[in-house]
């Protein structure tokens, strides 16, 4: 028997050259679009910018007729359809942001076969006007991304998914089902499949490996200090700054406003015009910088998002990876730094105290944030630890060589008697007040309270005078962090000393702090053509009316500036450029590299 299924494979892979411009499929892609191929309801479990989307637009190429993709948010169909659109593939999509008679137009179009992926919110799954356009024309294939939408136990539950199973049954002919989701825990996995109605599905879980990511935890940072610096020399570069709550996100925002540099901000108690119009500035590489709750992200598919830093710990590492993972989806370099501090843990604690009411669900969602805060305190290989908990089998002892626990270059300061000072000072207070009044009373601060108190008759009053107060908060978040020092559970957390404190008052534990600094982005061959097809990009895409990203990724602009192509097959040969983008745009950017060699030339 011939073996059919490898040859559709091979066609599967010369659309994604042709159209994509990329070499081949990622190892998860291959076996899930084979299983599509082949008819099969499938579940593809990938890690945020793993590459979902090419695993069910390259079999909507191969099959006949028109498939469907839902997809949860409005806001950014119009996105993705423009990138199918630039890649040259016919494809629509039908949402509530339409006219009645845009809609309309469409439905025609639809009916007339002219797309080849329409793209759908759930909610469109129940009108009536779309089930029979649904059952008129030929549908092989339904693709339902963010699949984990549809389960409870997820963080982004939506009623509306809940329609897609009874649409499915009002088909005559049962189109194969694909399901995504970058959730692997195994509640949301058997959520999906029963409540989308999947049948004997083929159940995929990728690699959740993404190895151009870096990650670090840092702990007892001046966050303010820290995230100012990072922001100033990473000026040129597009990232996401998450924050637990509104106020968090408000609070840091404003910061970094004030220092001159453009922000934009994303939470829940923004109106829907002014979240659409922060995300359009983010995605058009107008802001650099996004300040956002977990609410910003899903479905985001911004490529060149150079760094992710989380202002505080989120509450588990679900949503740490997934947020996390929104760097670097080109392939390029990502930057992932965790500021953790332990007063997020209260919060976090406080948060899911509010949320959640089941006691048994509670229990499950402390459990995770024990495994959250886990991963901020280990020594060992962050990747493993993040590996490791999605169900990938570690080797003990593994190192990635590319996290701050296997590539610590932090220098160590030793800072002994200061902590003897502060911790003898917590005791002397008789461990009853906050940071703020025993940071004041170490600097030696004649402020209301602390002479209300008296405490300018302590003998460690002004012990600390030589440094800022902030510093001397530092040194105790420090402390706190590396557990000498404990929160009481309160409105007003007061510090307590604990167990291992004894022994640096005793003298017989030296207490050092890291320094780290802030690296600089090396540079790299080819940057500043690469500086100038970035600003190309952006003329073009803003001509265009897209975001740069989807004129070309980040990754395809290196290789560009890298290779230096003279040629329209050259330029095809670059990842990421394909027929449709090499008509569209190719040109303008031959002529950029031309240009720039006859100056290198000129200039020798
Ligand atoms: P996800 O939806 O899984 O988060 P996307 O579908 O948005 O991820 O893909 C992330 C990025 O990876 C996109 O820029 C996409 O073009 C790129 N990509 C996907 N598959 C491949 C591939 N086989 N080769 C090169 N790049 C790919
Ligand atoms: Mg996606």
């Amino acid at each position: 028997m011939i073996n059919n299924t490898n040859l559709t494979l091979d066609q599967a892979r010369r659309v994604l050259q042709r159209i994509y411009g990329y070499p081949d499929f990622r190892e998860g892609q291959k076996s899930i679009i084979q299983d599509i191929l082949r008819n099969q309801d499938t579940l593809g479990i990938m890690p945020t910018g793993g590459g979902k989307s090419i695993c069910y637009q390259v079999p909507a190429l191969l099959l006949p007729g028109t498939t469907i993709v839902v997809s949860p948010l409005i806001s950014l169909m119009k996105d993705q359809v423009d990138a199918l659109d630039g890649l040259g593939i016919p494809a629509t999509y039908i949402n509530s942001s339409l006219t009645g008679s845009e809609t309309s137009r469409r439905l025609r179009g639809a009916a007339a076969g002219e797309y080849k992926l329409i793209y759908v919110a759930p909610e469109r799954l129940e009108t009536d006007m779309f089930v029979s356009l649904a059952q008129r024309i030929d549908v092989p294939f339904v693709a339902i991304d963010e699949a984990h939408c549809v389960s409870q136990w997820g963080h982004d539950f939506r009623t509306s998914y809940l329609a897609v199973a009874p649409f499915l049954r009002q088909l005559e002919r049962r189109p194969r089902i694909a399901a995504f989701t970058a959730t692997a825990t195994e509640n949301v996995r058997t959520d999906i499949v029963r409540l989308l109605g999947l049948e004997s599905p083929k159940v995929h879980v990728t690699g959740f490996d993404r190895s151009n990511l870096s990650f670090s935890v840092l702990k007892g940072v001046n966050r303010e200090d820290y995230v100012m610096q990072y922001l100033t020399r990473h000026e040129d570069q597009a990232g996401i700054i998450y924050a637990a709550t509104r106020k968090e996100v408000d609070q840091v925002h404003q910061m970094i406003r004030r220092k001159g540099i453009p922000a934009g901000k994303y939470h829940a108690g923004l109106s829907d015009g002014e979240r659409q119009e922060m995300q359009n500035q983010f995605l058009r590489d107008d802001v650099r910088v996004m300040v956002a709750t977990n609410a910003f992200g899903m479905g985001i598919d911004k490529s060149n998002v150079r760094y992710v830093l989380h202002w505080s710990m989120p509450k588990n590492m679900e949503s740490y990876y997934q947020e996390a993972g929104r760097a670097g989806r080109d392939g390029e370099p990502g930057e992932c730094i965790l500021l953790y501090q332990p007063q997020d843990i209260l919060m976090q604690k406080f948060l899911i105290e509010q949320s959640v009411s089941a006691p048994e669900r509670k229990q499950q969602e402390f459990r995770k944030l024990q495994l959250m805060i886990d991963y901020c305190h280990t020594q060992n290989c962050l990747r493993s630890y993040i590996l490791g908990y999605f169900g990938e089998r570690q080797e003990t002892g593994a190192k990635c060589g590319n996290c701050s626990s296997c590539n610590d270059d932090s220098e160590v300061v030793d800072m002994t008697v200061e902590a003897q000072q502060i911790l003898s000072c917590i005791r002397r207070m008789n461990e009853r007040f906050g940071v703020t009044l025993v940071a004041q009373v170490l600097k030696g601060s004649s402020n209301k309270r602390v002479l209300e108190f008296r405490f300018d008759r302590l003998p460690t009053y002004g012990l600390m005078k030589h440094h800022s107060e902030k510093t001397i908060m530092d040194m105790i978040q420090l402390l706190i962090a590396d557990g000498y020092i404990g929160l009481t559970d309160s409105q007003y957390p007061v510090l307590r000393l604990l167990a291992p404190a004894a022994d640096v008052l005793r003298g017989e534990k030296q207490v050092s702090r890291k320094v780290r600094e802030v690296k600089k982005r090396v540079a790299r061959a080819g940057d500043a053509l690469f500086d100038e097809l970035r600003a190309l990009r952006k003329q073009l895409a803003d001509r265009d009316g897209v975001p740069p990203y989807v004129v070309f990724a980040d990754s395809t602009l290196r290789e560009i500036a890298e290779q230096l192509p003279e040629t329209e097959a050259q330029l095809l040969a670059v990842k990421g450029v394909g027929q449709a983008k090499l008509t569209k745009y190719g040109l303008p950017f031959l002529e950029a590299v031309r240009a720039y060699m006859a100056q290198q030339a000129l200039g020798g």
